[in-house]
C-alpha cells in the first residue's frame, strides 16, 4: 500500500506542475478577485463565474510557492459547476481541515478521517497543518474564493 504522505505528495505536485483551470475569463460576467499572501509572496486572481446559483466557471492565474498554487488548482478542481452552496459548504470544510487536523495528528491519527475523504484530492493538503507558516498558503485561494463570491452579483 502506497504511503499516503507519498500520495499526497504526489497528488501537491501534479497539481502544481500541471495546475488545472489556468486563464482568465472576461469581466463582466466574471468577477475578477485577486488575493496576496505576503508572509511567502504568494499571489492568486481568480475569475469567477456564476449563473443559476452555480459557480458556472473559474479560471485563475497565479504565481506562488507549491503550496498556495497546488491549493488553488485542487480548489478550481473541486468547485467548478457546483452550486454556490456546495462551494460554500467546501470553503468551511477546508477552513476546518487547515484548523482542526492539528489536533488530531497531536493525538496520533492519520489525518485521514471520513470527512477528511469526503474532501476526495484536497485531503493531500490535510499535512499542511503541520508546517503552520504554510497554512496561508494553503487557504490564499479559499479566502480568495469566499472574497469573490461575496463580490460577485447576486443572480
Ligand atoms: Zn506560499
Amino acid at each position: 500500500m502506497a504511503n499516503l504522505d507519498d500520495l499526497y505528495r504526489e497528488i501537491i505536485l501534479d497539481h502544481y506542475r500541471t495546475p488545472r483551470n489556468r486563464g482568465e475569463l472576461p469581466t463582466p460576467p466574471a468577477t475578477r478577485v485577486e488575493g496576496f499572501n505576503p508572509l511567502c509572496g504568494d499571489e492568486i486572481t481568480l475569475y469567477l463565474e456564476l449563473a443559476d446559483g452555480r459557480l458556472a466557471d473559474i479560471k485563475m492565474t497565479g504565481r506562488g510557492c507549491s503550496i498556495s498554487q497546488a491549493s488553488a488548482s485542487l480548489m478550481g478542481a473541486a468547485v467548478k459547476g457546483k452550486a454556490l452552496a456546495e462551494v460554500r459548504a467546501a470553503l468551511e470544510r477546508f477552513r476546518q481541515l487547515m484548523t482542526v487536523t492539528e489536533t488530531r495528528l497531536d493525538e496520533g491519527g492519520e489525518p485521514e478521517t471520513p470527512d477528511v475523504r469526503s474532501l476526495g484530492e484536497l485531503a493531500a493538503l490535510a499535512g499542511v497543518v503541520k508546517f503552520p507558516v504554510r497554512i496561508k498558503c494553503a487557504m490564499l485561494a479559499w479566502t480568495t474564493l469566499a472574497q469573490g463570491l461575496d463580490e460577485a452579483p447576486a443572480d
